[in-house]
């Protein structure tokens, strides 16, 4: 009876990984590290300053 040879390679989860890949941003006014994350179907970056606040949201650019 021939043996059950499973192949089954760890693959990294691309979902958690997105978070890394999002470019840190400093706020325009404290030079904050912002909070980061995806919005719009994570098309677009969506930072957040803790201290003031401070909004912004810019595109991703696809890597090619
Ligand atoms: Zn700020």
């Amino acid at each position: 009876m021939p043996r059950m040879t499973s192949s089954s390679t760890p693959k990294p989860d691309r979902t958690a990984a997105t978070l890394t890949a999002i470019p840190d941003r400093n706020c325009t006014w404290c030079k904050v590290p912002m909070t980061k994350r995806l919005v719009g179907g994570g098309l677009y970056i969506h930072y957040t300053c803790p201290k003031c606040i401070f909004q912004h949201t810019s595109k991703r650019e696809k890597k090619r």
